[in-house]
């Protein structure tokens, strides 16, 4: 036995390495020349051969030294997008997939049908692609479909050190599908890519590797950046510190574009505003002499931001009227703004690009001098219990703020503005924690389920999930039926251990299948209904879609802006009011509003213009066009006799399939359901207009702009609740209290069968009906008597 396993050893060694085939890329001087300037060229070799020799390799190498553009291309030349097969990259963001497959296909001088990119609702793949850039949730979606990707000679995990969920998952998975590759004769290769070094998570992990993988550092040709820390402790008002930073640094030192580091899309379009205003009136007020302070030191940041008082008595060290050359970067930001942050600025400007975490690691701005940190980073956070989300903004992490340094010193010496002292530095989590720990994994377990690994507490993450969280996501799965029940019989150790292994039923199959959430698939499974499945996938499409209209509480721009808002504001409300309707439909809640924009939108033909003039993110509805479409494929290949195609235009629903609707969302959405506070309660002012749920002590509410505010329903169900100024239910859509014991008898508990009315014969089925009462579990809400 043992000396067959080493020779089989040997055999794999023996085999020759491929042939080295060299296919030749038609590459244009000037990309020619700047790929000579990058690292990882540098390591080309060491890298092939490493790839060669080794089924899985790590690549380590600071951003912006050439690991996403040139290894793919390294691969290629070499031979492994020949004899039909793929190479795969992955990204966490889909930002990076798009951009990034335009650029390696502009640089290697090939059509985009050849350097393809596919993102969860679009791409450009076609049989001849050759190079695929993905989001890494798509690459799990076809390992589902093809466990061993044969479409692929090569994967490459991108960006692994963001520890996304999908990312940990694939490597998990791929080091179990490059050993049966290999074992089938059919080898493929695996390279996983991190900006920092920081990856014993994978290669010293005995589950994911029993031999660890080889480490290629690419070293980054560097310049040093000088961290500037303020001295003092960091102020609320951060974000007008930053404004002052980087007004210092443009008028006071030598020319070099300025990345600055904010924390949200809100943050970077106030900065770009007050930026530009800043650089007309530096142009309309010819500078006096100034006298100031260095920058850097802990001199800045005075609480005063009238900009007259700034600019009359500084010290003038760098000509102040070369213009400052603004730009917007973060992740919902349209693709052809999006790129303007890579084309050099107008002759005689500085380039100056306001950006949100995306440019921390995954794109590499050009020409980056100046880095002004503000420390923060937004992340979003799940109570483990409740499940309720809220975003806050929260210190970074040391390995991050060192990322945003790095920034600086790409083509010269670059300094770094840190808007936080050295001792709260010292504070911050070295690393940022793998986002698995943070979240619920209900949809990785189903997916997982479909894969048929069962046991999910044995796959090798890098990072597991908490067997909490674990615990939760298999008991949300069989309240929605796509897990079978677990014995609970047995003793109590078999009873825990089954709850960690329950079998994926024909339906979780299904649902499985869908690219969206359990609970949203759950919908679909059960949208067949009188014709309601168009309707069914535009809510769902609508509701896992990112920010679908714009927020009307943000505050406004200027003062002039104000009362133009407030009229847009009252317009947009009508017009959300106007989508909801009335009588039957306005039950559907915010469901509806989403339904009625959706039409709307359709019905005007989904143009940028319509979508502003009705507060609608144009982005986000392309994107529910193009899941609508695909959620229709999907359903149809689950269900083929169904046979339902897109009809962009959808008719308004009838008053019988808005009642079907809204239980069909009850069915999905079970498990949040709200009943409106009463009794004793009410005693606490707290608890006016407020719902009460299973799981929160808290009170939660219905937002001014849902369109139930009014109306306020005994039972609703909720989509999420987000943490703003309030408990704030997302989502929201009415339930009639009988639904409950009749849709969701699992959450249910059942008195014995009423006295009166007294059991009745059913002739039809042969049995004896009765009524029980009924009650919501764990809370005992008392629920009108079913017949039983
Ligand atoms: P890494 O993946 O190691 O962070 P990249 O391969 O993303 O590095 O970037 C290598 C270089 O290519 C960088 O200098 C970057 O500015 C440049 N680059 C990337 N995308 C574009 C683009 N769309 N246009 C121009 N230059 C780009
Ligand atoms: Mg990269």
């Amino acid at each position: 036995e043992k000396e067959k396993k080493i020779s089989d050893q040997e055999k794999v060694q023996k085999k020759p390495s491929e042939p080295a085939i060299f296919i030749p890329v038609d590459r244009s001087p000037e990309v020619q020349e700047a790929r000579l300037k990058l690292p990882v060229l540098a390591e080309e070799q060491v890298i092939m051969e490493a790839v060669r020799e080794n089924p899985s390799i790590v690549i380590c190498g600071e951003t912006g030294s050439g690991k996403t553009t040139q290894v793919p291309q390294f691969l290629y030349e070499a031979g492994y997008a020949s004899g039909g097969r793929m190479i795969g990259i992955t990204e966490p963001r889909r930002v990076a997939a798009v951009s990034m497959s335009h650029r390696v296909a502009k640089e290697m001088n090939l059509p985009t049908q050849v350097v393809s990119y596919q993102i969860r609702y679009e791409g450009n793949v076609t049989s001849d692609t050759k190079i695929k850039f993905m989001t890494d949730g798509v690459l799990l979606k076809e390992i589902q479909k093809d466990f061993l990707l044969q479409k692929y000679s090569a994967i490459i995990i991108d960006e692994a050190h963001e520890r996304s969920v999908y990312t940990d998952i694939l490597i998990g998975l791929l080091s179990r599908i490059v050993p049966l590759r290999n074992k089938k004769g059919m080898p493929m290769k695996l390279l996983i890519m991190s900006a920092t070094l920081r990856v014993e998570d994978f290669t010293e992990n005995q589950r994911l590797f029993r031999t660890p993988p080889p480490v290629i550092k690419v070293d980054a040709r560097q310049f040093p950046v000088t961290i500037h820390f303020n001295k003092r402790t960091p102020l609320e008002d951060y974000t007008g510190e930053v404004f002052h930073k980087t007004c210092k640094i443009h008028r006071m030192l030598p020319p070099g574009g300025i990345l600055v580091f904010l924390t949200g899309q809100a943050e970077v379009h106030s900065l770009c505003r007050r930026l530009r205003k800043f650089c007309i009136q530096l142009k309309m007020r010819k500078l006096k002499p100034q006298r100031e302070a260095g920058i850097g030191d802990e001199e800045d940041g005075d609480s005063d931001l009238d900009l007259g008082d700034d600019a009359a008595d500084g010290e003038e060290k760098a000509d102040a009227s070369i213009p400052l050359y603004v730009l917007p970067l973060y992740s919902l930001l349209a693709p052809e703004q999006q790129a303007k942050v890579f084309r050099p600025p107008p002759p005689g400007t500085r380039l100056c690009v306001i950006a949100t975490n995306v440019a921390e690691t995954s794109l590499t701005i050009p020409g980056i001098k100046y880095v002004v940190d503000c420390g923060r980073v937004k992340k979003r956070f799940y109570d483990k219990v409740t499940g309720v989300s809220s975003f806050k903004v929260t210190w970074t992490s040391q390995a991050s703020a060192n990322q945003r340094a790095g920034r600086a010193g790409r083509t010269e010496p670059g300094h770094c503005y840190r808007l936080y002292s050295s001792a709260v530095f010292g504070d911050f989590a070295l690393f940022s924690e793998a986002e698995i720990t943070r979240r619920p994994v209900e949809d990785l377990v189903l997916q997982m389920k479909d894969l048929n690994i069962e046991k999910v507490v044995n796959f090798p993450f890098p990072t597991p999930p908490s067997t909490e969280a674990l615990v939760a996501a298999e008991q949300l799965l069989v309240s929605l039926g796509a897990l079978e029940e677990p014995p609970c019989t047995g003793r109590l150790k078999e009873m825990q251990r089954a709850k960690l292994s329950c079998p994926i039923t024909p339906l979780g199959r299904a649902m499985a299948s869908f690219p969206v959430a359990p609970r949203y698939a759950k919908m679909l499974a059960l949208g067949k209904q009188q014709d309601c499945l168009p309707y069914v996938i535009a809510v769902v499409a609508a509701m896992t879609v990112r920010e679908i209209f714009e927020d009307l509480d943000r505050p406004a721009r200027s003062e002039d802006e104000s009362s133009k808002l407030n009229q847009r504001r009252a317009r947009l409300t009508q017009m959300r009011r106007l989508w909801a309707g009335q009588g039957a439909s306005l039950l559907l809640g915010d469901l509806m509003i989403m339904l009625g924009a959706v039409g709307a939108c359709e019905f005007a033909g989904c143009t940028p213009r319509f979508c502003e003039n009705s507060g609608l993110r144009y982005k986000a509805m392309v994107e529910i066009r193009k899941l609508r479409g695909q959620l229709t494929n999907a359903v149809n290949a689950v269900c083929p006799e169904v046979g339902i195609f897109v009809d962009a235009k959808m008719t308004p629903p009838t008053e019988h399939q808005v009642v079907c609707l809204r239980q069909i969302v009850l069915a999905g959405l079970g498990d949040h359901l709200a009943r409106r506070a009463q009794g004793d309660d009410l005693v606490d002012p707290k608890w006016k207009n407020a719902y009460k749920t299973p799981l929160m002590d808290e009170p939660v509410f219905i937002h001014p702009n849902s369109a139930l505010f009014k109306k306020l329903p005994e039972f609703v169900v909720y989509q999420e609740v987000m943490e703003t100024s309030k408990m704030y239910m997302r989502g929201v859509s009415a339930v009639e209290a009988e639904w409950v014991p009749q849709f969701l008898p699992q959450y249910c508990h059942f008195g014995s069968p009423l006295e009166s009315p007294s059991p009745w014969f059913c002739s039809s089925t042969g049995t004896v009906r009765c009524h029980r009462s009924s009650t919501f579990f764990r809370v005992g809400w008392q629920l009108p008597a079913v017949e039983m």
